[in-house]
């Protein structure tokens, strides 16, 4: 594929996001910088398993989003034609214990970059990861570009932050930056913060008898679950524009947390009867009659959206974005990829 960038800069290279752009990217030769917190270790576990730590494409370098100057020396260094804003606090649970933390890195992280590609590559495309948590608990289903940004957590309001930022820049300073308002998108390659990956890595080893038994918090959520690989492709074809805009990208399915930990356990051949209600609620295997699944209270979030589910029509028609991996093979790739780690003895 012939793209309108042959440079590009990554922020938050090292997290999922970062790792299967950066794999897609290099695949079609373009020259990738990606950038990683001064703090994270030097090597990552994720671009190793893509096969792409040592590519002779990929140069790293840490950056610190809260220092305007070092933002700007990356962009100014780099000269990239399309910037990629994956870095940031990704975790909702977390901003509950560090509020201005998140808005600080997300909100402020942002804001410095921005601004440095407007004094230092004002011709990239910026493209943002955004994310659904800015339409805090909605009313309506399933949610757009249009939907009221109404941030419930402070995770939801940094993101707000930062997708308002970028619309000021945007339409002040006239920059090509596009917003990607991401629904959950998950992969083998999720942090085992996430739910997703938590109840993957467990099933897989409850599996392998190295463990008994997993505890989940709200089980009722339910989310628009993707696959991350064809989101970041989406945000590859963003950067190819001309001129910049918001894309709602999910799948435009929801499911629960309850409904992902069934397909996850039934990948390996378990199947969960669930019983009680609340706090009392558990699973168990049908079969062996054990418990695998109990709830702790204390992994409940003070606010959780019930439902958020996307609709990316616009997504769809302008980009030809069209997620196609379902829940249950979602589930399936992740069991086998965390049960492959768990036989090499590796941790991802
Ligand atoms: P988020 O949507 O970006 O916050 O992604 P998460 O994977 O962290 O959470 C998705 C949903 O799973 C939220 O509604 C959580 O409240 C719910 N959930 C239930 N149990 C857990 C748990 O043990 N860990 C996490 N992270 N989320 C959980």
């Amino acid at each position: 594929m012939n793209r309108r960038y042959t440079r590009a800069l990554i922020t938050g290279v090292g997290g999922q996001d970062g790792a299967w752009l950066a794999a897609q990217l290099l695949s079609e030769g373009i020259q990738v910088t990606g950038t990683h917190r001064p703090s994270s270790p030097a090597g990552n576990w994720r671009l190793d398993e893509l096969g792409i730590a040592a590519h002779a494409g990929l140069k790293l370098r840490t950056l610190d989003l809260g220092d305007p100057p070092a933002c700007r020396l990356v962009v100014a260094d780099v000269a990239p034609q399309a910037i990629f804003h994956l870095a940031g606090q990704s975790r909702v649970a977390d901003s509950f214990r560090d509020p201005l933390g998140s808005v600080q890195a997300n909100g402020v992280g942002t804001l410095n970059l921005l601004e440095a590609m407007r004094r230092d590559a004002p011709d990239a495309h910026f493209v943002l990861a955004s994310s659904a948590e800015i339409f805090g608990s909605p009313e309506k289903a399933p949610q757009d570009e249009n939907t009221p940004t109404v941030a419930t957590s402070p995770y939801g309001l940094s993101k707000l932050l930062a997708h308002a930022s970028m619309n000021s820049w945007r339409a002040s300073f006239g920059l090509a930056a596009s917003s990607a308002i991401l629904f959950n998108h998950e992969s083998e390659l999720r942090d085992v913060a996430f739910v997703t990956r938590k109840i993957t890595r467990a099933v897989a080893r409850i599996s392998m008898g190295l463990e008994q038994e997993l505890s989940l918090g709200n089980l009722d959520a339910r989310r628009d679950f993707g696959y991350a690989p064809e989101y970041v492709a989406a945000l590859a074809d963003m950067a190819d524009r001309d001129t910049g805009a918001d894309y709602v990208l999910a799948t435009g399915h929801a499911a629960s947390v309850r409904e992902f930990a069934t397909a996850a356990f039934a990948s390996v051949g378990i199947t969960l009867e669930w019983s009680g209600v609340g706090e009392d609620e558990i699973a168990l295997d049908t079969l062996t009659g054990k418990r695998k699944i109990r709830i702790d209270s204390s992994l409940f979030r003070p606010v959780d959206a019930p439902l958020l589910v996307g609709d990316s029509a616009k997504a769809r028609t302008h980009l030809g974005f069209n997620p196609r991996v379902e829940l249950e093979e979602l589930a399936r790739r992740m069991v086998e990829a965390d049960l492959e780690r768990e036989r090499r003895g590796k941790t991802g």
